[in-house]
């Protein structure tokens, strides 16, 4: 770690030390070092399959696309389900032990921190989950595993037992509006803390991107970690490049050490 690193760690550290309110933005670059492939990237999924296949406007039009959509979900069920939070979730869950966290705004559907160990209440999943399924007629939810049983036992595109409804996971689709509550708890967190952490995310997805800006402008401290430039870099007060489960637990130590002090 070079010298210049390790000071940012520690600004940071007496920046969250010395913060009420954390929100805590996170991306698809947190989970990849708990082996969940960035669909986004170099032979990611959507280099394998066409997401235009995958909007949310063909996904209720075509019986094709849903096949297609059952299919894809069948092959990523079990990485979802064996993927286990890393260093950089459990220190997003010892900010929440602190009583500093006020919210995790995710990009990701992976549930990650909550299996970590952070509270429901705590995670805003602004792209939904597919940790659920709900029937788009009668709202029933059904779990991830349930609807894996159906689809291990043969069948191509499940529908609801209650209606037979069109089942859909709760992340959204290309083409699919933001969950609105999800939106709203999210400005509101970005708007009010005192500081924003962004890890593994490129910010170039909107209008989720728009957060740090959202926070930046109300006066919070920005803070990226991720491995490769950002488009918001410009903007951030302290950017950490490399690994998020190594800067994180860094960070969290730091902060610990000045806890203990105190
Ligand atoms: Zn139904």
């Amino acid at each position: 770690m070079s010298q210049e690193h390790q000071q940012t760690i520690e600004t940071v550290a007496d920046l969250i030390h010395g913060a009420n309110s954390v929100v805590v933005f996170t991306g698809a670059g947190i989970s990849t070092e708990s082996g969940i492939p960035d669909f986004r990237s170099a032979g990611g999924l959507w280099e394998r399959y066409d997401p235009e296949e995958f909007t949310y406007q063909k996904f209720m039009s075509s019986e094709n696309s849903r096949k297609l959509m059952w299919q894809l979900a069948k092959e990523f069920a079990p990485v979802l389900e064996n993927a286990e939070p890393n260093p950089a979730h459990q220190a997003v869950v010892r900010l929440e032990e602190m009583n500093k966290l006020v919210c995790i705004i995710t990009q990701n559907v992976d549930y990650l921190h909550q299996k970590a160990g952070n509270s429901e209440s705590k995670v805003v999943e602004l792209h939904g989950t597919m940790r659920y399924i709900r029937c788009l007629s009668c709202g029933q939810r059904y779990t991830a595993q349930e609807i894996q049983a159906v689809l291990e036992d043969g069948v191509e595109i499940p529908e609801c037992h209650h209606c037979a409804g069109i089942l859909k996971h709760e992340a959204i689709a290309f083409g699919e509006a933001m969950p609105a509550q999800a939106m709203l708890k999210a400005e509101h967190a970005s708007k009010n803390c005192d500081v924003f952490i962004v890890i593994g995310s490129s910010l170039v997805v909107y209008p989720a991107a728009s957060m740090p800006v959202v926070a930046k402008r109300s006066g919070a401290s920005l803070i990226i970690v991720n491995r490769e430039p950002t488009d918001l870099d410009s903007f951030a007060d302290y950017i950490i490049r490399g690994s998020a489960g190594e800067a994180m637990d860094a960070i969290l130590k730091s902060v610990e050490q000045r806890m203990d002090r105190a």
